[in-house]
């Protein structure tokens, strides 16, 4: 693996980092992550991920041990030590409540773990933004608020990778997800968004989905570029009346959907509000990165 891990503060490639068999991350799935890229070298929309992270911690009752300035030189570090080329770094967090008895209390674990990975990002295929992708509505629920709240980007991801699985049964490339009401939610790894009559809509927080950096930032951009567009009760029968769809997240910025299981969204290619979003998204990447000092 081509990657520079930071656990604890020690640097070494993927093969050498290592965290103990007590850590309660490995354990019991405890503990929360977030996901960054840069652009022009620089991570993106940082503050906004790490406002995440710390409401993600406050959910589980985590401390987070560093301010955001220590983790992002600290980020700054293991990207200067990576060796294995980076022209734009992806760079996964990982904060778990640390090395402890078998036991779910909390104090069991005095000192949380935190580990940074950095490794060269992969844009996902051009293809992927000129022509769309498809989704699979998965039968697999997102996970209940009141059972494990979505809202927390817990690095516990079994509801998520068991939807994902399902999806790749059908041969999609992402799993669209119902709540237990039947409403539309998110996708495994992205939120979900739909354009109808004009408008641009996602569900809203409260059906029970990750509020997305990328989704937060497209909703900003589209009232920027006067689109309306708002969260809005979704389900599998929206899809039907779409006139486009797209998936929004770090890795895949606003990516178009062409269908859902055999279902064809709009025409079947890429619309243009959806290209409108993804150039708007792609254009302010550049400007907010450029602008700064490269990391
Ligand atoms: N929902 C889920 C379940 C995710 O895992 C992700 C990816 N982190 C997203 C949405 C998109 O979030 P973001 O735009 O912050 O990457």
């Amino acid at each position: 693996m081509n990657a520079t891990i930071s656990v604890n503060g020690h640097i070494s490639d993927a093969a050498h980092a290592v965290v103990p068999v007590f850590d309660h991350g490995f354990l019991f799935g405890e503990g929360v992550y977030e996901t960054l890229r840069t652009y022009h070298g620089v991570p993106f929309l940082f503050d906004r991920h790490m406002r995440r992270l710390r409401q993600s911690a406050g959910l589980m009752a985590l401390p987070v041990p560093f301010s955001d300035a220590d983790l992002l030189a600290d980020i700054r570090k293991t990207m200067a030590a990576h060796t294995g080329g980076l022209q734009e770094a992806y760079i996964r967090i990982l904060l778990t409540r640390g090395v402890g008895d078998l036991s779910y209390n909390p104090t069991a674990c005095p000192t949380p773990t935190v580990v940074i990975i950095i490794k060269p990002f992969l844009a996902h295929p051009e293809r992927t933004f000129t022509e769309g992708i498809r989704l699979s509505l998965v039968s697999i629920r997102r996970n209940h608020p009141l059972a494990l709240n979505p809202m927390i980007k817990s690095n516990n991801l079994l509801n998520n990778a068991l939807a994902m699985q399902e999806a790749i049964r059908s041969e999609a490339e992402e799993a669209l997800m119902r709540n237990q009401n039947g409403d539309l939610v998110e996708c495994s790894q992205s939120n979900f968004f739909l354009v109808r009559d004009g408008a641009v809509l996602t569900p809203p927080l409260a059906a029970g989905l990750l509020p997305g950096i990328t989704r937060e930032l497209v909703m900003e951009l589209a009232d920027e570029l006067g689109v309306p567009a708002r969260d809005e009760r979704l389900t599998p029968d929206d899809l039907r009346t779409a006139d486009e769809a797209f998936i929004t997240g770090t890795t895949r910025e606003v990516t178009p959907v062409f269908r859902i299981d055999d279902l064809i969204i709009g025409n079947g290619a890429p619309g243009p509000i959806s290209m409108r979003l993804l150039t708007a998204f792609r254009a302010r990447a550049d400007e907010l990165s450029v602008r700064r000092d490269k990391v």
